[in-house]
Protein backbone atom coordinates (compact mmCIF):
# COMPACT_ATOMS: atom_id res chain seq x y z
CA UNK A 1 0.00 0.00 0.00
CA UNK A 2 1.14 3.49 -0.41
CA UNK A 3 -0.98 5.70 1.15
CA UNK A 4 -0.60 9.71 1.00
CA UNK A 5 1.79 8.66 -2.11
CA UNK A 6 0.57 10.94 -5.18
CA UNK A 7 1.65 10.00 -8.80
CA UNK A 8 1.32 12.16 -11.64
CA UNK A 9 0.44 10.35 -15.04
CA UNK A 10 0.45 12.17 -17.99
CA UNK A 11 -1.27 10.87 -21.45
CA UNK A 12 -3.61 8.94 -18.25
CA UNK A 13 -6.76 9.05 -20.54
CA UNK A 14 -5.03 7.23 -23.02
CA UNK A 15 -5.13 3.31 -23.47
CA UNK A 16 -2.39 2.12 -21.27
CA UNK A 17 -2.27 5.29 -18.85
CA UNK A 18 -6.14 5.10 -18.01
CA UNK A 19 -5.67 1.50 -16.97
CA UNK A 20 -2.21 2.63 -15.49
CA UNK A 21 -4.47 5.28 -13.22
CA UNK A 22 -7.05 2.21 -12.04
CA UNK A 23 -3.59 0.35 -10.64
CA UNK A 24 -2.63 3.00 -8.96
CA UNK A 25 -5.76 3.79 -6.85
CA UNK A 26 -6.17 0.35 -6.30
CA UNK A 27 -2.60 0.22 -4.89
CA UNK A 28 -3.89 3.28 -2.51
CA UNK A 29 -2.16 6.04 -4.41
CA UNK A 30 -3.55 9.41 -5.34
CA UNK A 31 -3.52 10.26 -8.91
CA UNK A 32 -3.52 13.21 -10.96
CA UNK A 33 -4.28 12.54 -14.29
CA UNK A 34 -2.80 15.35 -16.84
CA UNK A 35 -4.06 14.94 -20.43
CA UNK A 36 -5.08 16.75 -23.28
CA UNK A 37 -7.33 14.32 -24.84
CA UNK A 38 -5.60 14.38 -28.00
CA UNK A 39 -5.94 10.76 -28.70
CA UNK A 40 -7.43 9.85 -25.16
CA UNK A 41 -10.92 9.94 -24.13
CA UNK A 42 -12.70 10.75 -20.47
CA UNK A 43 -14.72 7.47 -20.97
CA UNK A 44 -11.56 5.99 -20.09
CA UNK A 45 -11.15 7.35 -17.02
CA UNK A 46 -15.04 7.83 -16.19
CA UNK A 47 -14.95 5.08 -13.73
CA UNK A 48 -12.27 7.30 -11.86
CA UNK A 49 -14.50 10.75 -11.31
CA UNK A 50 -16.20 9.80 -8.73
CA UNK A 51 -13.35 8.25 -6.55
CA UNK A 52 -11.77 11.28 -4.08
CA UNK A 53 -7.81 10.20 -4.15
CA UNK A 54 -8.00 11.15 -8.36
CA UNK A 55 -8.09 14.00 -10.19
CA UNK A 56 -8.33 14.98 -13.68
CA UNK A 57 -6.39 17.88 -15.32
CA UNK A 58 -6.74 18.68 -19.09
CA UNK A 59 -3.71 20.13 -20.15
CA UNK A 60 -1.31 20.02 -22.94
CA UNK A 61 2.50 18.95 -21.18
CA UNK A 62 4.37 20.59 -23.86
CA UNK A 63 3.05 23.74 -21.92
CA UNK A 64 5.21 23.97 -18.10
CA UNK A 65 3.23 22.02 -15.88
CA UNK A 66 2.75 23.52 -12.63
CA UNK A 67 1.14 21.39 -9.54
CA UNK A 68 0.35 22.07 -5.96
CA UNK A 69 1.88 20.32 -2.98
CA UNK A 70 3.87 16.81 -3.05
CA UNK A 71 4.33 14.76 -6.29
CA UNK A 72 6.20 11.29 -5.64
CA UNK A 73 5.99 9.13 -8.51
CA UNK A 74 5.76 10.65 -12.25
CA UNK A 75 4.61 8.56 -15.31
CA UNK A 76 5.53 10.02 -18.05
CA UNK A 77 3.10 8.79 -21.10
CA UNK A 78 1.84 11.28 -22.70
CA UNK A 79 1.83 10.78 -26.70
CA UNK A 80 0.26 9.62 -29.57
CA UNK A 81 1.18 5.91 -30.28
CA UNK A 82 -0.59 4.61 -32.96
CA UNK A 83 1.59 4.51 -36.86
CA UNK A 84 -1.21 6.12 -38.61
CA UNK A 85 -0.79 9.82 -37.17
CA UNK A 86 2.86 9.58 -37.70
CA UNK A 87 2.56 11.73 -40.40
CA UNK A 88 -0.49 14.13 -39.91
CA UNK A 89 0.75 14.93 -36.40
CA UNK A 90 4.25 14.31 -36.73
CA UNK A 91 5.23 17.86 -35.28
CA UNK A 92 2.64 17.28 -31.79
CA UNK A 93 4.22 13.65 -31.24
CA UNK A 94 7.93 15.57 -31.60
CA UNK A 95 7.08 18.34 -29.27
CA UNK A 96 5.06 15.97 -26.49
CA UNK A 97 8.21 13.22 -26.33
CA UNK A 98 10.81 16.51 -26.40
CA UNK A 99 9.39 19.85 -24.49
CA UNK A 100 6.35 17.23 -23.01
CA UNK A 101 8.82 14.81 -21.60
CA UNK A 102 10.99 18.05 -20.50
CA UNK A 103 8.22 19.40 -18.61
CA UNK A 104 7.74 16.19 -17.23
CA UNK A 105 11.08 16.04 -15.76
CA UNK A 106 11.45 19.59 -14.41
CA UNK A 107 8.59 18.92 -12.37
CA UNK A 108 9.72 15.24 -11.24
CA UNK A 109 12.77 17.28 -10.24
CA UNK A 110 11.32 19.95 -8.55
CA UNK A 111 9.41 17.99 -6.72
CA UNK A 112 12.14 15.47 -5.73
CA UNK A 113 10.13 12.29 -7.31
CA UNK A 114 11.03 9.06 -9.04
CA UNK A 115 9.98 9.66 -12.61
CA UNK A 116 9.52 6.67 -15.51
CA UNK A 117 9.58 7.25 -19.09
CA UNK A 118 7.22 5.25 -21.42
CA UNK A 119 9.97 4.71 -24.28
CA UNK A 120 9.36 2.58 -27.04
CA UNK A 121 10.46 -0.77 -29.28
CA UNK A 122 10.40 1.73 -31.68
CA UNK A 123 13.45 2.86 -30.49
CA UNK A 124 15.24 -0.02 -32.06
CA UNK A 125 13.58 0.69 -35.66
CA UNK A 126 13.59 -1.74 -38.24
CA UNK A 127 15.69 -4.09 -35.97
CA UNK A 128 19.11 -5.98 -37.30
CA UNK A 129 19.33 -8.06 -34.47
CA UNK A 130 16.57 -10.44 -33.20
CA UNK A 131 15.18 -10.35 -30.20
CA UNK A 132 15.95 -7.14 -29.63
CA UNK A 133 18.16 -6.68 -26.13
CA UNK A 134 18.47 -3.18 -24.15
CA UNK A 135 22.22 -3.10 -25.50
CA UNK A 136 21.09 -3.13 -28.91
CA UNK A 137 21.49 0.72 -30.72
CA UNK A 138 18.44 0.45 -33.31
CA UNK A 139 18.53 0.94 -36.92
CA UNK A 140 16.09 4.07 -37.46
CA UNK A 141 15.79 6.63 -40.13
CA UNK A 142 16.56 10.58 -38.62
CA UNK A 143 13.81 11.75 -41.61
CA UNK A 144 11.60 8.45 -42.72
CA UNK A 145 7.30 8.68 -42.08
CA UNK A 146 8.78 6.75 -38.62
CA UNK A 147 11.04 9.26 -37.65
CA UNK A 148 8.58 12.04 -35.54
CA UNK A 149 7.96 8.97 -33.40
CA UNK A 150 10.83 7.09 -33.20
CA UNK A 151 13.27 9.74 -32.92
CA UNK A 152 11.38 11.73 -30.10
CA UNK A 153 11.57 8.44 -28.06
CA UNK A 154 15.11 8.23 -28.76
CA UNK A 155 15.30 12.23 -27.55
CA UNK A 156 13.52 11.40 -24.99
CA UNK A 157 15.54 8.96 -23.63
CA UNK A 158 18.64 10.78 -23.93
CA UNK A 159 17.15 13.57 -22.16
CA UNK A 160 15.66 11.66 -19.01
CA UNK A 161 19.41 9.78 -18.80
CA UNK A 162 20.68 13.09 -18.93
CA UNK A 163 18.46 14.56 -16.03
CA UNK A 164 19.68 11.17 -14.17
CA UNK A 165 23.49 11.70 -14.70
CA UNK A 166 23.07 15.75 -14.45
CA UNK A 167 20.68 15.82 -11.31
CA UNK A 168 21.30 12.57 -9.64
CA UNK A 169 17.40 12.00 -10.52
CA UNK A 170 16.00 8.76 -10.08
CA UNK A 171 14.60 7.67 -13.23
CA UNK A 172 13.69 4.64 -15.19
CA UNK A 173 13.04 3.96 -18.76
CA UNK A 174 10.34 1.61 -20.10
CA UNK A 175 10.92 0.27 -23.53
CA UNK A 176 7.35 -1.04 -24.43
CA UNK A 177 7.03 -3.60 -27.13
CA UNK A 178 3.45 -3.88 -28.57
CA UNK A 179 0.94 -3.96 -26.13
CA UNK A 180 -3.04 -4.48 -26.74
CA UNK A 181 -6.07 -4.56 -25.08
CA UNK A 182 -9.51 -2.77 -23.93
CA UNK A 183 -9.61 0.59 -24.18
CA UNK A 184 -7.76 0.75 -27.38
CA UNK A 185 -9.64 2.67 -29.69
CA UNK A 186 -11.83 1.44 -32.49
CA UNK A 187 -10.07 3.86 -34.73
CA UNK A 188 -6.83 4.05 -33.22
CA UNK A 189 -5.07 2.43 -36.76
CA UNK A 190 -3.26 -0.27 -34.68
CA UNK A 191 -3.24 -3.88 -36.02
CA UNK A 192 -5.15 -5.58 -32.98
CA UNK A 193 -8.11 -3.25 -33.05
CA UNK A 194 -8.42 -2.68 -36.58
CA UNK A 195 -8.51 -6.32 -37.28
CA UNK A 196 -10.80 -6.53 -34.40
CA UNK A 197 -13.41 -3.71 -35.62
CA UNK A 198 -13.18 -5.29 -39.06
CA UNK A 199 -13.61 -8.86 -38.26
CA UNK A 200 -17.13 -8.05 -35.84
CA UNK A 201 -18.45 -5.70 -38.86
CA UNK A 202 -17.56 -8.46 -41.39
CA UNK A 203 -15.70 -5.67 -43.20
CA UNK A 204 -12.50 -6.94 -45.22
CA UNK A 205 -9.82 -7.27 -42.56
CA UNK A 206 -6.67 -5.66 -43.81
CA UNK A 207 -3.37 -7.35 -43.82
CA UNK A 208 -0.03 -4.86 -45.23
CA UNK A 209 2.36 -6.65 -47.18
CA UNK A 210 2.23 -10.38 -47.17
CA UNK A 211 1.68 -10.17 -43.61
CA UNK A 212 5.19 -12.30 -43.01
CA UNK A 213 6.10 -9.13 -40.85
CA UNK A 214 6.12 -10.13 -37.00
CA UNK A 215 5.24 -8.57 -34.01
CA UNK A 216 5.03 -10.11 -30.30
CA UNK A 217 1.92 -8.87 -28.83
CA UNK A 218 1.58 -8.10 -24.97
CA UNK A 219 -1.73 -7.92 -23.03
CA UNK A 220 -2.39 -4.67 -21.30
CA UNK A 221 -2.28 -6.20 -17.62
CA UNK A 222 0.63 -7.94 -18.02
CA UNK A 223 2.24 -4.13 -19.34
CA UNK A 224 0.42 -2.76 -16.45
CA UNK A 225 2.40 -4.98 -13.79
CA UNK A 226 6.01 -4.55 -15.74
CA UNK A 227 5.72 -1.06 -15.36
CA UNK A 228 4.67 -0.92 -11.72
CA UNK A 229 7.21 -3.12 -10.54
CA UNK A 230 9.79 -0.80 -12.94
CA UNK A 231 8.61 1.95 -10.77
CA UNK A 232 8.26 1.04 -7.67
CA UNK A 233 11.23 -1.31 -6.78
CA UNK A 234 13.77 0.67 -4.79
CA UNK A 235 17.34 1.55 -6.46
CA UNK A 236 17.23 1.14 -10.33
CA UNK A 237 17.72 4.59 -10.89
CA UNK A 238 18.89 4.94 -14.61
CA UNK A 239 17.46 1.93 -15.65
CA UNK A 240 16.63 0.72 -19.49
CA UNK A 241 14.30 -2.18 -19.84
CA UNK A 242 12.25 -3.89 -22.20
CA UNK A 243 8.49 -4.23 -21.41
CA UNK A 244 6.74 -6.65 -23.88
CA UNK A 245 5.63 -10.43 -24.73
CA UNK A 246 8.07 -12.44 -26.29
CA UNK A 247 5.64 -14.41 -28.57
CA UNK A 248 6.59 -13.89 -31.80
CA UNK A 249 3.81 -14.05 -34.44
CA UNK A 250 3.27 -12.99 -38.10
CA UNK A 251 0.62 -10.50 -38.89
CA UNK A 252 -1.58 -13.01 -41.54
CA UNK A 253 -1.44 -15.54 -38.40
CA UNK A 254 -3.18 -12.88 -36.16
CA UNK A 255 -5.47 -11.74 -39.14
CA UNK A 256 -6.09 -15.54 -38.91
CA UNK A 257 -6.41 -15.79 -35.37
CA UNK A 258 -8.80 -12.76 -34.67
CA UNK A 259 -10.99 -13.96 -37.91
CA UNK A 260 -11.55 -17.53 -35.92
CA UNK A 261 -11.82 -15.92 -32.18
CA UNK A 262 -14.81 -13.81 -33.51
CA UNK A 263 -16.06 -16.35 -35.87
CA UNK A 264 -16.16 -13.77 -38.69
CA UNK A 265 -16.99 -14.25 -42.45
CA UNK A 266 -14.52 -11.17 -43.50
CA UNK A 267 -12.08 -11.75 -46.11
CA UNK A 268 -8.15 -11.31 -45.40
CA UNK A 269 -7.35 -9.18 -47.93
CA UNK A 270 -3.59 -7.40 -48.70
CA UNK A 271 -2.44 -4.08 -48.84
CA UNK A 272 0.53 -1.95 -49.13
CA UNK A 273 3.33 -1.90 -47.20
CA UNK A 274 3.62 1.16 -45.44
CA UNK A 275 7.43 2.17 -45.70
CA UNK A 276 10.17 1.13 -42.82
CA UNK A 277 7.38 -0.88 -41.49
CA UNK A 278 9.71 -3.17 -39.11
CA UNK A 279 9.90 -6.98 -40.64
CA UNK A 280 10.67 -8.46 -37.10
CA UNK A 281 9.97 -7.39 -33.36
CA UNK A 282 10.65 -9.48 -30.18
CA UNK A 283 11.90 -8.17 -27.08
CA UNK A 284 14.16 -10.38 -24.90
CA UNK A 285 13.21 -9.72 -21.40
CA UNK A 286 15.81 -11.72 -19.33
CA UNK A 287 16.57 -7.83 -17.51
CA UNK A 288 12.69 -7.02 -16.00
CA UNK A 289 13.33 -11.02 -15.27
CA UNK A 290 16.53 -10.59 -13.03
CA UNK A 291 15.64 -6.83 -11.85
CA UNK A 292 12.39 -7.29 -10.63
CA UNK A 293 10.89 -10.81 -11.20
CA UNK A 294 8.51 -10.35 -14.39
CA UNK A 295 7.49 -11.81 -16.80
CA UNK A 296 4.07 -12.14 -19.09
CA UNK A 297 1.36 -14.48 -18.43
CA UNK A 298 -1.34 -13.91 -20.90
CA UNK A 299 -0.96 -15.16 -23.63
CA UNK A 300 -2.53 -14.07 -27.16
CA UNK A 301 -5.28 -16.34 -27.41
CA UNK A 302 -6.59 -15.47 -24.10
CA UNK A 303 -5.58 -11.31 -24.36
CA UNK A 304 -7.39 -11.41 -27.93
CA UNK A 305 -10.42 -13.45 -26.12
CA UNK A 306 -10.42 -10.33 -23.32
CA UNK A 307 -10.26 -7.10 -25.80
CA UNK A 308 -13.06 -8.79 -28.67
CA UNK A 309 -15.45 -9.09 -25.42
CA UNK A 310 -15.03 -5.64 -24.51
CA UNK A 311 -15.18 -4.64 -28.61
CA UNK A 312 -18.76 -6.66 -28.66
CA UNK A 313 -19.82 -4.81 -25.20
CA UNK A 314 -18.99 -1.39 -26.41
P1 LIG B 1 -2.86 6.45 -26.43
O1 LIG B 1 -2.90 7.27 -27.68
O2 LIG B 1 -4.06 5.67 -26.07
O3 LIG B 1 -2.46 7.34 -25.17
C1 LIG B 1 -1.63 8.48 -25.25
C2 LIG B 1 -2.25 9.55 -24.37
O4 LIG B 1 -1.41 10.72 -24.39
C3 LIG B 1 -3.64 10.01 -24.89
O5 LIG B 1 -4.56 10.01 -23.84
C4 LIG B 1 -3.37 11.41 -25.44
O6 LIG B 1 -4.52 12.23 -25.39
C5 LIG B 1 -2.25 11.88 -24.53
N1 LIG B 1 -1.45 12.95 -25.13
C6 LIG B 1 -0.85 12.99 -26.35
N2 LIG B 1 -0.22 14.18 -26.52
C7 LIG B 1 -0.40 14.89 -25.36
C8 LIG B 1 0.01 16.18 -24.92
N3 LIG B 1 0.75 16.98 -25.71
N4 LIG B 1 -0.38 16.60 -23.68
C9 LIG B 1 -1.13 15.81 -22.88
N5 LIG B 1 -1.54 14.56 -23.25
C10 LIG B 1 -1.18 14.12 -24.48
O7 LIG B 1 -1.58 5.49 -26.61
P2 LIG B 1 -1.06 4.34 -25.63
O8 LIG B 1 -0.93 3.10 -26.41
O9 LIG B 1 -1.83 4.34 -24.37
O10 LIG B 1 0.43 4.86 -25.34
C11 LIG B 1 0.81 5.42 -24.09
C12 LIG B 1 2.33 5.61 -24.03
O11 LIG B 1 2.97 4.33 -24.15
C13 LIG B 1 2.87 6.48 -25.16
O12 LIG B 1 3.95 7.24 -24.67
C14 LIG B 1 3.38 5.46 -26.15
O13 LIG B 1 4.40 6.00 -26.96
C15 LIG B 1 3.88 4.36 -25.24
N6 LIG B 1 3.91 3.06 -25.92
C16 LIG B 1 2.76 2.36 -26.14
C17 LIG B 1 2.84 1.15 -26.83
C18 LIG B 1 1.62 0.30 -27.08
O14 LIG B 1 1.76 -0.72 -27.73
N7 LIG B 1 0.45 0.62 -26.59
C19 LIG B 1 4.07 0.67 -27.27
C20 LIG B 1 5.21 1.45 -27.04
C21 LIG B 1 5.13 2.63 -26.35
N1 LIG C 1 -0.87 -3.83 -39.89
C1 LIG C 1 -1.66 -4.53 -40.80
N2 LIG C 1 -2.95 -4.14 -40.97
C2 LIG C 1 -3.51 -3.10 -40.29
C3 LIG C 1 -2.70 -2.38 -39.35
C4 LIG C 1 -1.37 -2.77 -39.19
O1 LIG C 1 -1.21 -5.49 -41.45
O2 LIG C 1 -4.70 -2.82 -40.51
C5 LIG C 1 0.52 -4.28 -39.69
C6 LIG C 1 1.56 -3.17 -39.77
O3 LIG C 1 1.97 -2.99 -41.11
C7 LIG C 1 2.66 -3.73 -38.89
C8 LIG C 1 1.92 -4.54 -37.82
O4 LIG C 1 0.62 -4.77 -38.36
O5 LIG C 1 3.47 -4.62 -39.63
C9 LIG C 1 1.79 -3.81 -36.48
O6 LIG C 1 1.27 -2.51 -36.77
P1 LIG C 1 0.84 -1.48 -35.65
O7 LIG C 1 0.39 -0.25 -36.38
O8 LIG C 1 -0.11 -2.09 -34.69
O9 LIG C 1 2.16 -1.17 -34.80
P2 LIG C 1 3.73 -1.09 -35.14
O10 LIG C 1 4.30 -2.30 -34.53
O11 LIG C 1 3.92 -1.04 -36.63
O12 LIG C 1 4.15 0.16 -34.48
Amino acid sequence: MKLNKLALVTGGAGFVGSWLCDRLLEMGLHVICVDNLASGNRRNIANLFTNKKFKFVEYDVTKPMNIRGAVNYVFNLASRASPVDFKKYAIDILLANSTGTRNALELARQKKARLLLASSSEVYGDPLEHPQKEEYRGNVSTTGPRSPYDEAKRFGEALASAYHKTHGMDIRIARIFNTYGPRMRNDDGRVIPNFITQALKGRPITVYGDGSQTRSFCYIDDLIDGISKLMFVDGLGGEVVNLGNPDEINVLEVAKLVKKLTGSTSKIVFKHLPQDDPIRRRPELSRAKRLFGWKPAVSLVEGLGKTIEYSQMK
